[in-house]
């Protein structure tokens, strides 16, 4: 797998995401930056993600194996990573165009 998109920075998002270990990752800059801030290390942030976890971002970001990105990115033809917050500071959503119409992906709903 070339290229993971971490729509936020929940445990049950990145969680498993050294399972890639060839790939790139792609996050929300606004994300990226709260959760290794020292912000995100308090208790009530915390609770959301281990900080082996962070972690691990933090190293393929060092590495260059993690690009933020801001508002928007497009990783393939019909393939758009969109920047919409709501639930965490940097919340994505995937839009991809299929033969039936778009079809967007969200990591969480609501
Ligand atoms: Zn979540």
């Amino acid at each position: 797998m070339d290229d993971v998109i971490l729509t936020h920075g929940h445990d049950n998002h990145i969680g498993n995401a050294h399972l890639f270990p060839r790939a790139t990752f792609h996050v929300a800059e606004s994300e990226h930056r709260f959760r290794t801030s020292l912000t995100a290390a308090h208790t009530q942030f915390s609770y959301y993600a281990e900080e082996e976890e962070i972690g691990y971002l933090r190293e393929r970001h060092r590495g260059g194996k993690l690009k933020p990105f801001r508002g928007r990115c497009s990783r393939a033809p019909g393939l758009d990573v969109l920047e919409v917050g709501r639930r965490t500071p940097g919340q994505a959503m995937v839009r991809l165009q299929t033969t039936a119409g778009p079809v967007r992906l969200h990591g969480h709903v609501g």
